[in-house]
């Protein structure tokens, strides 16, 4: 009986417990940028890594106490569900810590509503699929108090200190080119006098063409879409990677691929798996296979490429037992981590992690890509703009996106990097979500009560 590990860069540990798939201890690149994701957020702040705050008490001490006051108010309007009461409760216990986040994390103006705390910075902020009402509300909001957008390239000039900040001025963006970007967003846009700026994916864009709201919500722009918004100048095109890639990266095993698995996106979300020395994006799965921990390709971890033999056994075993009826049976879960630990202890597990070169090789493909395939379906067009799927990067990343002709970076929000000002790294552009609108200084501003109730509306 013979275990191997698979090879880890940085010298893995073997830590075996009972009854579990063996835990490796891994890292991919070392990474300097901390990240704040949406979901990391909505799920408490326990994720919230306070050991990495060097001085959260310093994080309140800048605070004025009307200030404070004023965060206490908010944070209280915030008590509308279950997981928002137990932000609160854990806001009361962490006072210093999550206060210093909340500062970190936003930009001022999301919390004190002030013209002057605005001044001198572009918040931009992000969309993916839109509805008609929702999504004019908010224009009709930009509108009716003076709001004027900015494309990325302006954007772009006012961080090089290229151009002065408008005052007012915002960025909306646009993630994954969904179908309702063409058939709801652009005709609003266009109306309100408003630009965009859309990240898309080229391997995502299919030939489905407008139908109802319903199914536009599901499906890409087709490129005589994309070709129609970026000759209008409404609409910029520019890159969300090649694959919005997702790749196993680590051999511990979160799921199993199952008839109708759940979660936001099951077919964006699924990781690209490697069969017979080919990768397979089709992102269909195989009913049965282990889903292992997977991110983006672009998060610094590397690779994890899973022992092929193992994935054959289990697709197999559910094979044999009628897939959905399998499935249907309690304990389905647990019988087939049986059988993974049962191969695992008689058997080599050939599951490998990438090296730095093949990580490096995989995100410039998808850099580079993308970029190429964009400018060669719209002749005349320049990519220059890129943003993270899932929002989700490392260093390194940025440095491969420089080489490889990007001039920005798009992230979700980042750790002690709140706002868009003159001077900032465009390399690490920070967005929030588009129900911040709501937040703006202005006639109507919305409690953040109501803005925590319309993130569940879209
Ligand atoms: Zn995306």
């Amino acid at each position: 009986m013979t275990r191997t590990l698979p090879p880890t860069r940085s010298g893995g540990t073997d830590r075996r417990e009972p009854g579990m798939p063996e835990e490796i201890r891994w890292k991919g690149y070392p990474s300097r940028i901390e990240m704040m994701g949406e979901e990391e957020f909505q799920s408490g702040v326990k994720e919230i890594p306070h050991s990495e705050f060097t001085s959260p008490r310093e994080g309140i001490r800048s605070l004025t106490r009307s200030e404070r006051s004023d965060i206490v108010r908010n944070m209280s309007e915030l008590t509308t569900d279950a997981s928002l009461r137990k932000m609160w409760r854990a806001f009361k216990n962490q006072t210093p810590a999550l206060t210093a986040v909340l500062h970190w994390g936003y930009p001022r103006f999301v919390f004190d509503g002030w013209i002057r705390t605005l001044k001198g910075q572009v918040p931009v902020f992000t969309f993916h699929s839109v509805e008609p009402e929702p999504f004019e509300s908010r224009l009709r909001y930009l509108h009716r108090n003076g709001y004027r957008t900015l494309t990325a390239d302006e954007l772009l000039a006012v961080l090089n200190r290229e151009a002065p900040v408008p005052d007012r001025s915002v960025v909306l963006s646009f993630d994954d080119g969904w179908g309702s970007l063409k058939t709801v967003a652009y005709p609003l846009l266009k109306q309100y006098g408003f630009k965009a700026v859309a990240f898309i994916a080229p391997a995502l864009i299919g030939d489905e063409t407008a139908g109802s709201v319903k199914s536009d919500r599901r499906r890409f722009c087709t490129w005589a879409e994309l070709r129609e918004m970026q000759l209008s100048g409404v609409v910029d095109i520019q890159s969300h990677s090649l694959n919005h890639p997702r790749v196993f990266i680590s051999p511990k095993i979160v799921d199993f691929h199952r008839p109708k698995r759940s979660g936001n996106h099951p077919k964006l979300n699924f990781p690209v798996y490697r069969e017979s020395g080919q990768d397979r994006w089709d992102r269909q799965g195989r009913i049965g296979m282990p889903i292992y921990e997977s991110q983006s390709i672009f998060s610094g971890r590397h690779r994890y490429f899973d022992d092929e033999k193992l994935r054959e056994m289990c697709v197999q075993f559910v094979a044999e037992r009628g897939e959905s009826e399998f499935f249907s049976k309690k304990g389905s879960t647990q019988t087939l981590l049986k059988i993974v630990q049962d191969y695992r202890n008689s058997n080599i597990d050939l599951g490998r992690f990438a090296d730095s070169a093949e990580t490096d090789r995989a995100m410039i493909e998808e850099l580079q890509g993308s970029k190429r395939r964009i400018e060669e379906k719209l002749p005349g067009h320049r990519v220059r703009h890129f943003c993270y799927p899932w929002w989700n990067g490392c260093e390194r990343a940025v440095q491969l996106s420089k080489e490889t002709g990007y001039e920005a970076n798009f992230w979700g929000r980042l750790i002690r990097r709140p706002a868009n000002r003159p001077g900032d790294d465009p390399f690490h552009i920070v967005r929030l979500r588009d129900y911040y609108i709501f937040r703006l200084p202005g006639e109507g501003r919305k409690s953040l009560r109501s803005v925590a109730s319309e993130r569940s509306e879209m």
